[in-house]
């Protein structure tokens, strides 16, 4: 099998992946537009999932926001003075970036995207937040710039769904990346690791479905819990087992073998600010732990998709 990356690497990575695209280096600025999300605002909840943290999000967040210009300008000014950076993605990162009226939409999309060396678009969403007209809206800025949808999957089983309080099922998900990639838009799925209504089987199975739904790239977190989730609560009354630092290692390796070669990694393990985290709790740092699936992955001389075609036959 040919693979699209270099074996060295052992997996298809995302740096790479844009250098290619776009030729040099290519940095994220991270946008908030004051969204909210069907599960705060009392459409299909107040709380939140169940495992976000429910920090008060109301009118003073809003007041204090800056325009996506502003954040836009600062952003990339930040970026240059530290790293000569010269090419940007603007990312809609908080909340749920489609969850507004079309127009509204239209107008931060295009303010952002109105600087020199911008070369994308970034946008994270929910299933059940996507339609035809915001499909629309995106096919035609994607005819003159990158547009990636990043859709929160987080589970493949509706029980998981139901029990993180999500709102929506798997057949919701299906359909959202459908219609995405009919218009030709770029799909990255987020998807939670270390649900305690998964088994170990059951993740490891769940790769062949995500590689049914022909994404583009993915991101890998673990479950962790945070203060001010409805998690915390249920959690601190009950502990359930997360992964250790070990354990996430061997099981990212075993699904990165059974995952299509094709899907760009953007991400292999969960973030949470350190003062808002309760468990589990970490001695490795990022890096350490890339550097580890890595080094496990060359250990068993192993790579991303050793295992796709073999259990396609
Ligand atoms: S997990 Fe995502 S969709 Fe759910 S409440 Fe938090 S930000 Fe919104």
């Amino acid at each position: 099998m040919k693979l699209p990356f270099p074996i060295a690497d052992r997996y298809n990575r995302f740096n790479r992946f844009l250098r290619e695209k776009f030729g040099e280096k290519v940095y994220r600025i991270c946008l908030d537009a004051g969204f909210t999300c069907p599960t705060r605002d009392g459409t299909l909840g107040t709380k939140g999932c169940v495992y976000c943290n429910n920090t008060s999000f109301g009118e003073e967040h809003r007041k204090n926001l800056l325009t996506i210009p502003q954040q836009m300008e600062t952003g990339i000014t930040r970026l240059y003075e530290k790293r000569k950076i010269k090419k940007y993605l603007a990312y809609f990162q908080s909340y749920t970036n489609t969850y507004s009226n079309l127009k509204y939409l239209e107008k931060i999309y295009k303010e952002s995207l109105n600087f020199p060396g911008v070369v994308g678009l970034l946008i994270g969403t929910r299933p059940d937040c996507i339609n035809n007209k915001i499909i629309n809206l995106l096919q035609e800025l994607n005819k003159s710039i990158f547009v990636s949808l990043e859709i929160g999957i987080e589970s493949v089983y509706d029980k998981t769904l139901k029990w993180a309080e999500r709102g929506h099922n798997f057949e919701q998900t299906i359909q959202s990346i459908k219609m995405a990639k009919d218009a030709g838009l770029h799909v990255c799925g987020h998807y939670i690791l270390g649900f305690p209504t998964e088994n170990r089987h059951e993740i490891l199975s769940s790769v062949d479905i995500l590689n049914n739904l022909k994404i583009d790239a993915i991101k890998l977190h673990h479950l962790h819990i945070v203060k001010k989730s409805k998690l915390a609560e249920i959690y601190l009354a009950d502990p359930f087992p997360l992964f250790s630092e070990q354990e996430w290692i061997y099981l990212i390796c075993d699904f990165l073998e059974r995952l299509n070669p094709s899907i760009v990694i953007q991400r292999l393990v969960g973030d949470a600010k350190s003062d808002t985290l309760i468990s589990p709790k970490w001695k490795l740092g990022k890096t350490q732990i890339l550097n580890r699936i890595q080094a496990t992955l060359a250990e068993r001389n192993s790579y991303q998709g050793k295992n796709y075609n073999e259990r396609l036959k």
